[in-house]
């Protein structure tokens, strides 16, 4: 099943799931219990947005040997974590704005794993059932800010710097997908999650050691190589195969 966020009339905004007419708008919550209704929304009129909005996004670095070399980095012996804030997740169309204390601002395509229970000291065999689902993200990063500070938490914590979507896809098996990202159409990053160090069971284990991740949270699993920049008036799109496409306008901050 696929299962998106959209917006219905006003501010009014409902989970969904994707049918062949369209999406049929659910009352409820996939993550607590939720029911379909009657209604269907075209999916020419359905304004999407971040499928899920998280309390936490956790994110793994040099998760990709290729990205790791590219960065000058060694592999790591221990999964390397990081915090994005849920307030720098978007959905699908809304714009990536550039800092002005950035002058370089990089894509990076990621698998999102989106947690679906409370999850804490979970062992990497019981991790299945903790898992709602994948989508696709773009951990977007001003390069030159991570380099300047030693740590990631301003380079990666921008607001619009975490586009999520366009659906969260609850049957998939997150090995051995492609993933990849496009500027202005031109492929950027192709990759597969068969060449991750770290699978998604491991890296949920290791990070439930640490904090417990709750119903909505978003693990991102860490970028192949090709990571370059993004400029005013580019369109990135960052897709996972069997998820979908994320594609974001990039404009110029103030
Ligand atoms: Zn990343």
């Amino acid at each position: 099943m696929k299962i998106v966020r959209v917006r219905i009339a006003g501010d009014e905004i409902a989970y969904g799931a994707v049918e062949e007419e369209g999406i049929r708008v659910h009352v409820g919550s996939p993550f607590v219990a939720w029911e379909p209704t009657e209604a269907i929304i075209p999916f020419t009129e359905a304004q999407l947005l971040s499928p899920v909005f998280p309390t936490k996004i956790v994110c793994v670095g040099k998760n990709y040997a290729d990205h790791a070399a590219e960065m000058g980095s060694e592999l790591p012996s221990d999964p390397i974590i990081f915090i994005k804030p849920a307030t720098a997740v978007i959905g699908p169309d809304t714009p990536i704005v550039l800092p002005p204390d950035s002058e370089e601002v990089h894509h990076e395509v990621e698998l999102a794993v989106v947690i679906g229970k409370v999850t804490r000291n979970v062992a990497a065999e019981d991790v299945g059932p903790h898992i709602l689902g994948y989508t696709a993200a773009n951990d977007v990063t001003a390069r030159d800010l991570q380099r300047a500070d030693g740590q990631w938490a301003r380079a990666k914590g921008f607001d619009t710097f975490c586009p999520l979507g366009p659906a969260i896809e609850t049957e998939l098996d997150p090995r051995g997908l492609k993933v990849r990202c496009t500027v202005n159409g031109e492929i950027r990053q192709e990759g597969n999650t068969e060449d991750m160090v770290f699978g998604v069971a491991e890296l949920v284990e290791f990070i439930s050691r640490v904090m417990t991740l709750l119903p909505g949270d978003v693990v991102l699993t860490g970028t192949p190589a090709g990571v370059g920049p993004i400029e005013a008036g580019d369109i990135v799109e960052v897709n996972i195969e069997r998820i979908g496409s994320v594609r974001n306008p990039v404009v110029a901050g103030r």
